[in-house]
């Protein structure tokens, strides 16, 4: 199956590979493709998910397999060289591995990543590992078990801690924590977190919390803005060097000589808006040209109804092109219509 679809068959139409990058008319270009494979999920992270779940889509909504692996296909050809699947939990879908090993050789795709709440990671890692996965980001807000169960709405701080521990003796090269930061809730562990990158070398990451839950969990003071974040972290080390990281590590750092990296993201502050370089497919198959864009792009419909690879690549570059200058812009376009970030792909 994926033999038959990497090797240079063209489903409909060839985009040659001096297709120009995808541009803005702010001078941006996107080479990195986000794909949620799905809105289901095995926790319900309170900032995230109800009790109750959300309104889910039926599984014919979502894509197929297929249907993926020709996003990616029509990606690499437009200059698409990262990936990351993201979810909903994306290792609840089946074809994840084949997905992994479809982008990892997919020409022109440099490197495939992961994001997940580590509870299924450390039963499929080996195959993970064997389809060709270069990064994990693992979302962990906690290191207490109570509070754990606090956040998630269910037990499995064990399994997470596990999964981490398999992902750092994989030869995966790059593994991220990704901690929400919520004052009041996780502040005090800021320590706790970092001192993880003393003997590992991994990417804590404190992520400024964002307003697309239902309950609108952002609206009760827990928020902790990315610049309190960082001055907290300087108060308690005795070195914080500014070291290179990727586009939005704004505030990137080694704590004295540790192994590892602390990054700091300005998720909801929106301030790297202008460095972006994300394209974003939800698991429904819509573009969405910017975390806060309300404006959907409907890609699954356009290949369902037999459209063409150049088609398809059209709707892309158009939707790209009308990407605002910044989070702000496109949030102020719309009235929030989703109920979790799980409809996003986060
Ligand atoms: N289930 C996977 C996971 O938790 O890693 C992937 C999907 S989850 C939506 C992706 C990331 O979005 C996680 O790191 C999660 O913490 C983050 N996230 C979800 N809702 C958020 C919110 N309201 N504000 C900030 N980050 C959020
Ligand atoms: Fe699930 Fe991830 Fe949302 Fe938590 S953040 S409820 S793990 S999708």
């Amino acid at each position: 199956m994926i033999e038959n679809i990497i090797t240079p068959t063209p489903i409909n139409g060839v985009l040659d590979h001096s297709t120009p990058p995808i541009i803005d008319r702010f001078g941006r270009s996107f080479n990195y493709l986000r794909l949620a494979l799905n809105e289901q999920c095995n926790l319900r992270c309170i900032y995230c998910m109800p009790e109750e779940g959300i309104d889910f889509r039926s599984e014919d909504k979502l894509l197929t397999t297929e249907e993926i692996f020709r996003l990616i296909k029509i990606g690499s050809q437009m200059g698409v060289s990262k990936i990351r699947f993201t979810g909903g939990e994306p290792l609840l879908r089946k074809d994840l591995s084949e997905l992994v090993q479809f982008a990892h050789q997919c020409e022109g795709i440099e490197s495939t990543h992961l994001t997940t709440n580590g509870l299924l990671l450390s039963k499929q890692i080996d195959n993970l590992e064997k389809s060709g996965l270069s990064g994990i980001n693992i979302s962990l807000d906690t290191l207490n078990p109570e509070k754990f169960k606090i956040i998630t709405r269910r037990n499995g701080l064990d399994l997470v801690l596990n999964s981490l521990h398999k992902a750092m003796e994989s030869t995966i090269q790059s593994i991220k924590l990704n901690v929400v930061a919520l004052r009041g809730f996780n502040d005090d562990e800021l320590m706790d977190f970092v001192d993880l990158t003393e003997e590992n070398d991994i990417t804590v990451r404190f992520i400024e919390l964002m307003p697309f839950d239902s309950h609108q969990i952002w609206k009760t003071g827990k928020f902790y803005g990315a610049d309190h974040i960082v001055a907290d972290i300087k108060n308690q080390v005795d070195e914080l060097n500014p070291i290179d990281g990727s586009r939005t590590e704004h505030h990137i750092f080694r704590v004295n000589d540790y192994k590892g990296k602390v990054a700091v993201i300005p998720a909801y502050s929106r301030s790297l808006c202008g460095a972006c370089n994300r394209i974003r497919i939800t698991a429904d198959g819509k573009l969405l040209n910017c975390l806060y864009s309300q404006d959907e792009t409907n890609l699954r419909d356009a290949m369902r109804s037999g459209k063409t690879d150049e088609h398809i690549e059209k709707m892309i570059r158009g939707s790209m092109m009308k990407k605002f200058k910044d989070g702000w812009e496109a949030q102020n376009e719309g009235n929030n219509k989703r109920e979790s970030m799980t409809q996003i792909g986060g």
